[in-house]
């Protein structure tokens, strides 16, 4: 762990502090990492891992949502702990070397050492990620007009990673092996860490990011100072998680798949439980403004949630689905067409925040619960469109590949109406004193969508001994699916419509 420190370097780019150059190359790795062996883990999981089940698209269903929900739950102990003891720099270097071992030791052919790997990417995702993201705010000035622009550049960064790493890791597991795919995300992190190591050589972030001056990082605890400690729980967590992703299941006696308890799902209806009492609690003690804008974050993550639930298909069903039952006319593989997503917000970020702007000169703009309400009005007609591609369905079974193309451009508009949005809404609707703990919140609305993304892939699953399984009966499954997803979508878009006055007036003066 580094605790190199030199003067600030005043050098703009841009008009933007250098250090955000470094920070949006880091998570770009960072991204390009995770990503690139997101494209690769379901497909891997069916046709590797769990091949021999028949039960194996419900298992990899049931992993998938484990590992998404821990991912971005561990997000809120990572921050914490940068917050108390070991700073943002640290926090960053120990989640990067984390995910980098995770991922390398995925190209081990072996499922003890899948699960393993999986875990290491949990930690080190936790350390890594909040802190990056709040890294950049603090590089500028309170108030400073540059930091959302800033936020959007970062934002690029993380899709630019998404977009180009399915591409590279999909076509290396598919012409060299799948390990060679885990393996160039390994590459790719330990490249996102390089950048950030070579920021701080050369001073870019002044003083920013070090550990809190309480010291706590070098205060012992049992003889072991804290900085250290952290370090050796982090690796000692691994196993421990991957015990818990391993809860999917029961083997019975003839090596059928039997239901256990998924300590995963049971873990996060506790947490669930928790949050709102803790919330209930905080409303309580709250002034009447405070509580009706607490109330308004509440609904706006629990919307997020349904969103996400349904987005966060894409590295899950939908591409089984792209897999078994697209055309894909051999321009890319089901595993590349992970990139459509960040391909279409990398085209549509710009265009869309000019809007706003635009909009908002003309006092139009309109307010947050309408732009949630229309995400979620994307998302279901994406849905929709995916769910009336059956018609086009040759005779193998397979839908032409312009349906997908068109599906994730209206999902990534629907991202664009609510992520950055929801985002920066939530540092306004939060009273400063529990704002950390409402970003948690917020950050827990994708660990909570995981667990949806998991009863989908459940209900969605595909029994089969046969590796090749593909056509009619499949697609049936699937567009019936996507059908009833897109009902609860639109569904939910038309309710937040109706309801954003009455959202519209708990929010005061916030837009
Ligand atoms: N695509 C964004 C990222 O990777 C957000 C993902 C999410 O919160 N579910 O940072």
């Amino acid at each position: 762990m580094s605790e190199i420190t030199k003067p600030t370097d005043k050098k703009e780019i841009f008009g933007h502090p250098q250090g955000l150059f470094y920070l949006f190359f880091a998570e770009l790795w960072e991204r390009f990492s995770f990503y690139g062996m997101r494209a690769l883990l379901t497909l891997y999981m069916v046709n590797v891992i769990f091949e021999k089940l028949v039960e194996r698209d419900y298992a990899t269903a049931a992993v998938y949502a484990s590992y998404g929900s821990l991912v971005y739950a561990s997000t809120v102990v990572g921050g914490r702990i940068s917050d108390s003891i070991l700073g943002m720099r640290n926090s960053i270097f120990l989640g990067g070397i984390l995910m980098a071992v995770g991922h390398f030791v995925l190209a081990i052919e072996n499922n003890i050492a899948f699960f393993l790997a999986l875990s290491f990417i949990i930690v080190g995702n936790g350390f890594f990620k909040p802190n990056i993201s709040t890294f950049v705010g603090t590089l500028y000035k309170e108030g400073d007009p540059k930091k959302d622009s800033g936020f959007t550049i970062f934002y690029m960064g993380i899709n630019i990673g998404g977009w180009v790493a399915p591409l590279l890791c999909g076509f290396l597991a598919a012409k060299y092996g799948w390990h060679y795919g885990f393996g160039l995300a390994g590459i790719g992190m330990l490249t996102g860490l390089i950048f950030f190591w070579s920021g701080i050589r050369r001073g870019v972030f002044g003083d920013k990011g070090l550990p809190p001056e309480n010291g706590n990082i070098n205060k012992s605890v049992a003889g072991i100072k804290q900085g250290t400690l952290v370090s050796i729980l982090a690796v000692l967590a691994a196993p421990v998680i991957a015990y818990l992703l391993a809860s999917y299941k029961s083997l019975g006696a003839d090596g059928s798949m039997l239901e256990g308890t998924n300590i995963v799902n049971l873990l996060f209806y506790i947490i669930g439980i928790a949050v709102l009492g803790y919330m209930a609690y905080i409303m309580i003690s709250a002034t009447v403004d405070e509580r009706k804008k607490l109330f308004a974050a509440i609904l706006f993550t629990f919307f997020m949630t349904i969103f996400w639930g349904f987005h966060e298909l894409s590295g899950s069903v939908i591409t089984l689905f792209a897999a078994r039952n697209v055309d894909l006319e051999g321009i890319m593989s089901a595993a590349q067409t992970n990139s459509l997503n960040s391909m279409w917000i990398i085209i549509l970020a710009i265009p869309i925040s000019m809007i706003w702007t635009w909009l908002t000169k003309k006092k139009m703009n309109p307010r947050t619960p309408y732009k949630f309400g229309l995400g979620l009005l994307f998302a279901g007609i994406s849905f929709y469109i995916l769910a009336i591609s059956e018609s086009s369905a040759n005779e193998n079974g397979l839908v032409p590949f312009a349906y997908l193309l068109l599906m994730y451009f209206l999902i990534s508009v629907g991202e664009l109406f609510m992520s950055p949005v929801g985002l920066s809404k939530m540092t306004d609707l939060a009273p400063k004193r529990i704002i950390a703990f409402i970003m948690g919140v917020w950050f827990l609305s994708s660990a909570f969508a995981f667990q949806v993304v998991g009863f989908i892939g459940k209900q969605l699953a595909i029994e089969s001994t046969d590796a090749n399984i593909g056509g009619f009966d499949t697609l049936g499954v699937y567009t019936d699916g996507f059908l009833l997803i897109a009902k609860y979508s639109l569904g939910a878009g038309v309710v937040v419509l109706l309801a954003s006055p009455l959202i519209k007036r708990l929010m005061g003066n916030v837009h």
